[in-house]
């Protein structure tokens, strides 16, 4: 499974689009698209190994949030492998963040609201949680 879901407050609080969001259960959403069974999120833009950029990065929820790009922060991280693999593209190296500005650590603080329950898969986009999302770059192909 790759849907991308969250406490419904959490879309709220970070002005989510609501055609870029679908109910799952009775108190969470799910980015469009990600609970399709070719899970693909509406919020991403360009081509899977060619370029992509998330439309809303500034408003990605949490799981988006949470997920790490292997080597982003100088470890691997095998969700992001996995993610890359189910679409045939190798596992990002060290090599591919020579000269990439590394990102602020994002804020643990989410909106009020339960601790998100188990969710069916982790985070956005895939099994093994959501693409990376990094500004354009071609040197860092992003899956979602
Ligand atoms: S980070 Fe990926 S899964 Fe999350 S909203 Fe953006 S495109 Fe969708």
């Amino acid at each position: 499974m790759f849907q991308v879901s969250f406490y419904w407050a959490e879309a709220e609080a970070r002005s989510l689009p609501d055609p870029m969001l679908v109910p799952v259960g009775r108190l969470r959403l799910a980015m469009a698209g990600t609970e399709r069974p070719t899970p693909r999120c509406d919020a991403l833009l360009g081509d899977v190994g060619v370029g992509v950029a998330c439309s809303l990065y500034e408003r990605r929820p949490s799981p988006c949030r949470d997920f790490t790009a292997s080597w982003a922060r100088g470890v691997a991280e095998d969700g992001c492998d996995r993610a890359r693999l189910r679409h045939g593209l190798v596992p990002l190296s060290l090599a591919d963040w020579e000269g990439v500005e590394p990102d602020e650590p994002d804020s643990p603080e989410r909106p009020d609201g339960p601790e998100p329950g188990p969710d069916p898969g982790p985070g956005p986009d895939g099994p093994g949680g959501p693409e990376p999302q990094r500004p354009r770059d071609p040197k860092v192909p992003n899956v979602a």
